[in-house]
């Protein structure tokens, strides 16, 4: 995900927080500290001690996915809580719902456990007594691990609640369909959520409810994605009658092909070998201004990846989205064969979609 880094590692999983959540953060920062609740030392173990709460909800979803055979890609701390992103899909409902299940079932065992504890330390006056402030960090850590349940079990889709909604759902309809309805419902609850917000003027909750609005979409549009692709490989949706050129060509040489072809890249060969790319903007706009006896390896770059025809649509898609890279230069035993642009890729996306 954009604009997250990475911050450690537990058991093998990297652990990414999101510029938002330390925005979050230091929000909530500056209201402890301005609100006279404790001094500066209580808010910052406040914050590590949501911070830990936060990383413990999503490494326990991580395990028992782990349980299931699913690989745990990483963790992202978001102001929603946190994510944990899955390699596999999880298409069995019950161990979804499971999965979805542990986090907020690991904050009320957490809430349970810390209750009983602060009652052997305090005794009754730890629940009974009324002013607010006695045993504040205490109390606060107690209800925010019940919030952060709650929360998390609202039937909104990405949230914990939306997933066992789906895998619910799954139960009785196609994983799509399923998907499909659990990310409406969520996105018509966050749309409540935000209008609710608005009216009571808490703009901290109109956040959360734009968050979860687009995150519900981001999310709908990656299981289709991922649903559609990962039934095909590359060799079966990529270009492969292309247009090569040679590093020598001249930009008057090779100008009428290029115009009279269809494709946006084209790519440098040397042997079977892809050295360089040029595109068709790059061509037009030296054929334009005149540049007609410009080699064409001036004008070349390396804005690709290497893919081998036999790999998963899917995970070359990932790759290149990472990568930032438009463009795969196909492979088939060593030898060049072929391209695959984001073109292919969305054709047969929209071609399946239906
Ligand atoms: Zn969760």
């Amino acid at each position: 995900m954009k604009w997250s880094y990475k911050i450690f590692q537990v058991a093998k999983i990297p652990i990414k927080i999101h510029l938002s959540f330390l925005l979050v953060l230091a929000i909530l920062l500056y209201f402890l500290i301005t609100s006279g609740f404790g001094s500066f030392l209580f808010s910052v173990f406040w914050i590590i001690a949501i911070f830990a709460v936060v990383i413990i909800h999503e490494l326990t979803h991580s395990l028992v996915g782990k349980l299931f055979g699913y690989e745990v890609q990483d963790i992202t701390l978001l102001p929603i809580g946190g994510m944990a992103r899955m390699k596999e899909i999880p298409e069995k409902p019950l161990a979804e719902i499971l999965v979805a299940v542990s986090g907020p079932m690991i904050n009320v065992v957490i809430g349970v456990i810390g209750s009983i504890i602060f009652f052997i330390l305090y005794g009754p006056d730890f629940f009974f007594d009324v002013d607010l402030e006695n045993y504040t960090f205490s109390r606060m850590f107690i209800s925010f691990n019940f919030i952060m349940a709650i929360f998390n079990l609202l039937p909104i889709f990405p949230m914990d609640g939306g997933r066992i909604l789906r895998g619910f759902l799954a139960l009785f309809l196609d994983y799509s369909k399923a998907t499909h309805f659990a990310a409406e419902a969520g996105r018509v609850m966050a749309v409540i959520l935000i209008i609710g917000a608005i009216f009571f003027k808490q703009f901290w909750l109109v956040l959360i409810g734009i968050f979860i609005f687009f995150g519900s979409k981001q999310e709908e549009q990656m299981y289709l994605l991922r649903h559609i692709l990962s039934h095909y490989k590359v060799s079966d949706v990529y270009r492969k009658n292309v247009l090569s050129l040679k590093r020598t060509d001249l930009i008057f040489e090779i100008g009428e092909s290029v115009v009279n072809s269809t494709q946006d890249y084209f790519p440098i060969l040397d042997g079977e070998k892809v050295v360089g790319v040029i595109t068709r903007e790059a061509v037009f706009k030296a054929y334009y201004e005149g540049n007609l006896r410009q080699e064409i390896e001036a004008l070349m770059s390396n804005d690709f990846v290497e893919i081998n025809e036999d790999e998963d649509l899917f995970k070359v898609l990932m790759g290149m989205m990472e990568g930032k890279a438009n463009l795969g230069i196909v492979y088939h035993a060593e030898n060049f064969s072929g391209i695959l642009t984001m073109r292919e890729i969305n054709n047969i996306y929209h071609l399946m979609k239906k």
